[in-house]
């Protein structure tokens, strides 16, 4: 991923009730169950993870897949 999120961005999608893809999600959750559902099962896995430690990255390489596969 190019240009490196803040913290806070993550926080913010992680806590909002609506999907990057526009759709409406539950807070506390990555994605919308759609977009979530379509993620490889170790994408899957990896926006279980805490932030700091190895969130971001697995919510960017998420992002990156659904953008090409999915939105
Ligand atoms: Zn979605």
């Amino acid at each position: 991923m190019a240009n490196k999120k803040d913290q806070a961005f993550y926080i913010k999608e992680f806590a909002s009730n609506e999907c990057l893809c526009g759709k409406p999600k539950k807070r506390g959750f990555s994605f919308c169950y759609k977009c979530y559902m379509a993620l490889p099962h170790d994408l899957k896995r990896g926006v279980y993870q805490q932030l700091g430690f190895g969130y971001e990255e697995a919510f960017d390489e998420a992002c990156e897949y659904l953008q090409s596969e999915v939105w």
